[in-house]
């Protein structure tokens, strides 16, 4: 994805980098990225953001989103319920409009397990407050 592309997303979907880091063309397969111009043209990325990292990167035709480096594995059919490829840990674009849509579900789904996680574990310390006692 173009520069100028990723910037234009992230300022759409509201994301505020951490961190970014331009990785080769994932779809290139194992080769010199160095001497490739479609890894030129068409780096992936990896973002860092309040809910941990993603990976954004065109394919062929679709821009791959993929978040298993967050941990959470999310049901993708509550993102979309389109026929799209899809797995617990990411899922295919078709273009700028399905990501833009699909991550701001994606980020969604997270906030609301991370509220749980945490839900859980303020019970679990009060349960154990409450065994001390
Ligand atoms: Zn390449």
């Amino acid at each position: 994805m173009e520069f100028q592309h990723l910037q234009a997303f992230l300022l759409l979907s509201y994301t505020t980098p951490i961190s970014l880091k331009k990785l080769p063309n994932e779809y290139c397969g194992d080769h010199d990225s160095s001497e490739c111009s479609i890894c030129k043209k068409q780096p992936w990325w990896e973002i860092k953001t309040d809910v941990g990292v993603i990976k954004v990167g065109w394919r062929k035709r679709v821009i791959e989103l993929d978040w298993s480096k967050t941990g959470y594995k999310i049901d993708p059919d509550k993102i979309t319920t389109e026929n799209v490829t899809k797995g617990s840990s990411y899922i295919h674009c078709w273009g700028y409009g399905d990501l833009l849509n699909y991550w701001s579900s994606l980020k969604n789904l997270i906030y609301v397990e991370r509220d749980v996680e945490r839900a859980e574990a303020w019970e679990k310390e009060q349960k154990a407050k409450a065994a001390a006692q």
